[in-house]
């Protein structure tokens, strides 16, 4: 009596078991898919700037928090190390192009980017930054001109895009200060459509296309703008979070760029702390909607940064850079949400574009031109016989 009692018990478990996988089999879970995409860009941003805000502040930030971890190859097709401009246009249309060039392939012809992507697919689309509006990085987004400097033309051309509903950042004087005389602001106010402030206070933040062009220059330091960026961050959210097919944010952390250039760790921890408060307000963002895609990378290193101690003892840590200009580490890629877990590996920057495309269940169709896949070193099989010749 007792086996039969134990027997029928095994028998109950299995079919409980058998059910349980049918009914698993009955309803296959896709995999889910990214409504939204926030799109952080730290300009020269790699490892060491990483790790430097976080010894500096003895705080982890919000790097390590990412699930999904990648290394990135920064490389122009036409230098080893890149400017903000090729790497900009790398990140948002995949093609390698020469630097000083935006959203323009190496035989300046213009190149399809995410931004312009996903506003064909109805999303509404924002960038916000703390250069000019009108620097590489933003522009690689949205403007076609062959050399970086042309200022003036990229104003005109986010003036005249359809295709942005909100933009935040400095660089007013390319606007209203121009060589044409022509006051931008004005006419993006009066025919354009745009709604334009000066300041980040008093936004109507359910106005489908405005900008805010915070100061004349590059906006201040961040030990002087405050909490300007991670602010800017959590009003474009309020903004796009009515979006009904979803967004596309793009944020630049600018000034990691500048202070590393100037060899200022003090103004580059500022600006890491500063641009990891930025990423957090996505992360919460992200964590409370589900269906969000935050992906953080960067452009290129800058300053050559590395931490010894002076005297080789392994106790004092400084912060020595190599150069005042940018070099060719590689850098980081963070991803969080659906789609994330293809941010791992070793990938090129033109990568990139077609990861968030996938992760928001969209086929990377490309744009007609033709491929660079950046690949610059030769596979080789390691052989490890061979003795170095003396
Ligand atoms: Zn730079």
């Amino acid at each position: 009596m007792k086996k039969q009692f134990t027997l029928s018990l095994v028998a109950l478990l299995m079919a409980g078991l058998f059910s349980a996988c049918a009914q698993k089999k009955e309803e296959p879970r896709e995999p889910a898919k990214a409504l939204n995409v926030i799109y952080f860009i730290g300009d020269g941003t790699a490892l060491p700037q990483v790790y430097a805000g976080m010894l500096a502040t003895r705080q982890e930030m919000v790097f390590p928090k990412f699930p999904y971890i990648g290394v990135v190859d920064t490389h122009s097709s036409s230098n080893d190390i890149t400017d903000s401009a090729a790497g900009g246009t790398a990140l948002s249309s995949d093609h390698k192009t020469k630097n000083a060039m935006v959203g323009m392939n190496p035989d300046t012809i213009p190149v399809k980017t995410l931004l312009e992507v996903f506003h064909e697919q109805g999303k509404e689309t924002g960038l916000v930054v703390t250069s000019y509006i009108t620097h590489a990085t933003p522009a690689c987004f949205y403007a076609k001109v062959p050399h970086r400097r042309q200022y003036e033309d990229i104003a005109l051309q986010l003036a005249e895009a359809d295709n942005i509903n909100l933009a935040i950042g400095g660089g007013r004087k390319h606007f209203n200060q121009r060589k044409d005389s022509v006051d931008l602001i004005q006419r993006m106010e009066n025919e354009l459509g745009w709604k334009v402030y000066d300041t980040l206070a008093d936004i109507d933040v359910t106005c489908k296309k405005y900008a805010v062009l915070a100061n004349d220059d590059h906006m201040p330091k961040a030990a002087d703008r405050g909490d300007f960026l991670p602010r800017a961050v959590k009003t474009a959210l309020k903004t796009l979070d009515s979006a009904e097919n979803g967004f596309f944010l793009m944020v630049e952390g600018s000034q990691i760029d500048f202070a590393c250039h100037a060899n200022d760790s003090a103004w580059m921890v500022d600006e890491l702390v500063d641009f990891s408060y930025a990423i957090q307000v996505a992360l919460d963002y992200a964590e409370e909607h589900g269906n969000t895609l935050v992906v953080v990378t960067a452009d290129h290193e800058t300053g050559g940064l590395t931490m010894p101690d002076k005297q080789g003892k392994y106790t004092n840590v400084s912060f020595c850079y190599s150069t005042g200009s940018h070099t060719c580490l590689p850098v980081m890629v963070y991803a969080y949400g659906p789609g994330a877990e293809q941010f791992t590996g070793w990938m090129q920057n033109t990568a990139i574009k077609g990861k968030i495309l996938n992760a928001c269940g969209l086929e990377n169709v490309g744009d007609g031109l033709p491929e660079n896949d950046g690949k610059r070193f030769k596979a080789v099989k390691a052989n490890l016989d061979t003795k170095p010749e003396k």
